[in-house]
């Protein structure tokens, strides 16, 4: 429960805080306290917690360790503050939203994986006479663990003629050698070929099996006279009367291309072209556990380490409860002859479960400790890191957190609550930004920032217990927390047809039928890890793009890489009804815009097109012959030639990271002088580029197409953004209503289907309230929108409602409730049902 402010033990002092659009601030923040940062998106509470709080903290932590180890860390800017005092030590757990990923599993992150190799090297069965191994031995990452067979992949890969040749009806002329490469490389392939006396020109199926296997498996690469456009007879010509080459040719067989690329290439697209000519299989040797057989063949608890390993946490907490007292049969059974073999049996399993104890209770125990992380949600990431927090015994030190609560059911909130409260009760301080009403609640302490978003926030609104907040007449949370804002109660409305889907089989899911109704607001609910994102986000958005005949493949992220994802597709299901009133598909997420500073809301929305546009039909852009390129920051001509229109220009620092500075030449505003002497009304382009959505809005007012643009985007609530905010600088929530924005001004045919998952995490209730203002739009002009959803109030205000559970993982995977939120309440069985209730 909250604290009187007396039992604080001391006050962070910050002064004159100006990170972002921080107003010069100043507010204490007390020590040993769940303290909550609170206010709508973009008011500045990010810039607060961790662009000041946590980046000091940060800076002063390495200046104490040598240069060396500073280029280590992901270093954050040094922050725009006069000073803070009584600052302790801090740790981040952020969410990192698109994030590049590295290979790291549920048992990686949480040192699982360290404490169980132990258990098996140190306390496993051996069978007869195998002498003890080491715990690197348990690791398919060391060449002592490795399968022999798969090099500890799991999987083994082979190329053959029919996966490189799969039409052998062609000639080689007519790329019969679907592997090699396209264009330029494919055609010197063919030429070397050609000097070297190989016929082209007959059916791959006629060319001789000796010449057929050379061509595709030699690993020789030899080096030829190149005459490219002639025959083999003149080129044999050219050769005896010493005609000089076009070039001389290397000569790399498809086999060799193929592994070589798929080994090397920097580019995940150029790797998943030739990922497609091997065919992938379980090893056969490890079956796809990845070890050495002598690993494989110490057992504890009747399971191998891999087996263990693919278990879900709840069911290994009931396996190791009874060696962690000391119950267990196997135990008692070799109690005399291994005394000490039982003690560290005991000692491991004590602090396994302990361990694993955090992570049910944060709801992870659906996870295994074999899942990899890039198929974690940021949310259950963020919570597995706490979970090992709260195991570290670390005290004195400030955990900044960003909105723990994301992708958690209310059910499993509380549970979120007494880890965070076992954090403050062993001494350390909690700094979390949020917008959940019951975290906000279960703060000892409220910093609310505002009043609005950007240049109109970055005031402290309110700093203290929060009773207080109560008086705060200008604070949009207060009205959250403390008044009841009644949700709308709207007649849901009739879908006009049903989208009905048969046979789902993907992670938790088995034989699953699902009706998802059409023209209307639906919202698919349950506890974190029931199979929500399983069947809305996975295989409902697979089969539709399927159906669609959409090449894209829209849940793959383009840099993931291709051998990861070719093993998740086990896939099941098909749809059997209501695709014909579909006719797109659109997948709004929280992914980025863009990942350089080259994308921005100005160029993503399309709107620079016809800002650009004006420019060039300005009387000085005329006489210049200027065109609309000539305006694009992408394009040579008109943009900085020192920055390539980035504007910034990278700094390499010997021993600190590589810092950004504004582009000497241009200033940072990206073009050239030339082009920035033309100007649109009294601004030149970059200037434009600087203006906010709002400013810009009375700026274009004569402009219809640009008006309307920008209207959408400040109706998002996002008129504070500037122009040319380069994509990078946005949170998730931002990228996320740039791309609603982006739809809603397209015209509408009204059959479209969108699907978006947890759309509201990052948002205040009061964004909140906005978004369903859109979704509505969407829906109202006829199209299906379907959600992937906690927040109560935004399911209250759906018109169906699908949940899915009752548990999680194994536990879960089953339609428990479906209907109108009004029916779903009556439920017995749905875990949402009570937390709906109080909504509606
Ligand atoms: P909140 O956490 O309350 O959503 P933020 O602290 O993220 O808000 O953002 C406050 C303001 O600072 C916004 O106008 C946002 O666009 C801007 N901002 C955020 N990150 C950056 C950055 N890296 N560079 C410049 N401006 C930023
Ligand atoms: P929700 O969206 O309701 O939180 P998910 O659909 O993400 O639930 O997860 C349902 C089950 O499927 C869980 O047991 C989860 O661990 C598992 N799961 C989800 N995604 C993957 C994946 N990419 N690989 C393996 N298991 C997964
Ligand atoms: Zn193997
Ligand atoms: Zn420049």
């Amino acid at each position: 429960m909250a604290k009187s402010d007396t039992e604080f033990t001391g006050f962070v002092k910050v002064r004159g805080a100006r990170e972002h659009n921080l107003k010069n601030v100043n507010l204490d923040i007390p020590r040993n306290a769940l303290v909550v940062f609170t206010g709508i998106s973009g008011s500045g509470k990010s810039s607060l917690a961790f662009g000041t709080l946590y980046a000091e903290a940060q800076r002063r932590y390495l200046e104490s360790v040598s240069p060396y180890a500073r280029r280590l860390f992901n270093q954050m800017a040094i922050p725009e503050v006069d000073e803070i005092e009584g600052l302790p030590p801090a740790v981040a757990l952020q969410q990192q939203r698109g994030a590049v990923s590295t290979r790291s599993s549920v048992g990686s992150v949480t040192t699982l994986s360290n404490l169980l190799r132990m258990l098996y090297s140190r306390a496993g069965d051996y069978p007869k006479g195998q002498g003890i191994i080491y715990a690197e031995s348990f690791s398919p990452n060391t060449p002592e663990g490795a399968c022999t067979e798969c090099h500890g992949l799991g999987r083994v890969y082979e190329i053959t003629e029919k996966t490189m040749v799969p039409d052998d009806t062609l000639t080689i002329r007519e790329k019969a050698i679907a592997a090699w490469p396209s264009a330029w490389q494919g055609q010197n392939q063919r030429d070397i070929l050609t000097t070297m006396g190989y016929n082209i020109d007959v059916p791959w199926k006629d060319l001789p099996k000796k010449d057929r296997d050379w061509i595709l498996f030699t690993e020789e690469q030899p080096v030829v006279p190149v005459y490219s456009g002639y025959s083999h007879e003149e080129i044999k010509n050219f050769i005896k009367n010493k005609r000089q080459p076009d070039y001389m040719g290397t000569f790399t067989g498809a086999r060799r291309y193929v592994r070589h690329t798929f080994a090397n290439s920097q580019s995940a697209l150029m790797k998943k072209r030739v990922s497609q000519y091997m065919i992938s299989s379980e090893c056969p040797l490890c079956k796809g556990k990845r070890l050495r057989q002598e690993s494989l063949s110490v057992k504890f608890a009747g399971y191998d380490i891999a087996e263990l390993s693919r278990l879900a946490l709840n069911k290994l907490a009931t396996i190791f409860a009874p060696y962690a007292t000391g119950e267990a049969t196997a135990l008692k059974k070799i109690e005399t002859a291994y005394p000490e073999k039982v003690e560290v049996a005991k000692r491991i399993a004590e602090d396994f479960v302990a361990r694993l104890q955090v992570m049910l209770d944060l709801g992870l125990g659906y996870l295994t400790v074999e899942r990899s992380t890039p198929t974690l949600s940021p949310g259950e990431l963020q919570r597995l890191r706490l979970a090992t927090q709260v195991r570290s015994n670390l005290f004195g030190v400030v955990y900044v957190l960003d909105e723990p609560s994301a992708g958690l059911h209310p059910a499993d909130t509380e549970a979120l609550l007494r880890a965070l409260d076992k954090l403050k009760a062993a001494g350390n301080s909690l700094f979390v930004v949020e917008h959940e009403i019951d975290v906000i609640r279960h703060a000892d302490w409220i910093v609310d920032v505002g009043p609005a978003a950007g240049e109109k926030g970055g005031h402290i609104l309110y700093s203290g217990l929060p009773e207080g907040l109560r008086n705060i007449k200008e604070s949009l949370t207060r009205q959250y927390v403390y008044d009841n804002v009644v949700s709308n109660s709207n007649e849901p409305r009739t879908p006009k047809d049903w989208l009905k889907l048969e046979g789902i089989t993907r992670n938790n899911l088995s034989e699953l039928t699902a009706s998802f109704p059409l023209g209307v607001l639906t919202s698919v609910t349950g506890v974190s890890g029931s199979g929500k994102s399983s069947l809305v986000s996975q295989v409902l958005v697979e089969l539709a793009a399927e159906q669609l005949g959409l090449q894209v493949d829209i849940t793959a992220d383009k840099d993931e890489d291709p051998l990861e994802q070719s093993e998740v597709q086990t896939l099941g299901g098909k749809i059997v009804s209501g695709m014909k009133s579909i006719k797109r598909l659109v997948v709004v997420d929280q992914k980025p815009i863009g990942r350089t500073p080259r994308s921005n809301l100005a160029t993503y929305t399309g709107l620079f097109d016809h800002v650009r546009k004006l420019f060039a039909a300005t009387q000085m852009a005329k006489t210049r012959k200027f065109d609309a390129g000539q305006f694009s920051f992408n394009v040579a001509k008109g943009r900085c030639p020192h920055c390539e229109g980035e504007g910034m220009v990278m700094v390499e620092l010997l021993f600190l990271p590589s810092v950004y500075t504004p582009c000497p030449t241009c200033g940072g505003t990206r073009y050239n002088p030339k082009t920035l002497e033309v100007r649109y009304k009294d601004k030149n382009i970059a200037e434009v580029l600087g203006l906010t959505v709002d400013e810009a809005a009375s700026f274009f007012d004569e402009e219809p197409a640009i008006s309307r643009a920008l209207e959408v985007v400040r109706e998002v609530g996002l008129g504070y953004l500037r122009l040319g905010q380069p994509a990078t600088e946005l949170s998730g929530g931002e990228a996320q209503r740039i791309k609603l924005a982006t739809e809603l001004q397209r015209a509408q045919n009204g059959q479209t289907l969108y699907i978006l998952d947890e759309p509201t995490t990052g948002l205040h209730p009061s964004d909140v309230e906005r978004l369903l203002l859109q979704l509505n739009r969407l829906v109202d002009a006829g199209n299906t929108v379907i959600l992937v959803e906690h927040d109560m109030d935004v399911i209250a205000a759906s018109d169906w409602v699908i949940d899915i559970g009752p548990g999680a993982g194994e536990a879960g995977g089953n339609i428990v409730a479906e209907g109108i939120p009004a029916d779903i309440v009556k439920s017995k069985h749905s875990r949402t049902a009570p937390y709906l209730a109080k909504h509606l």
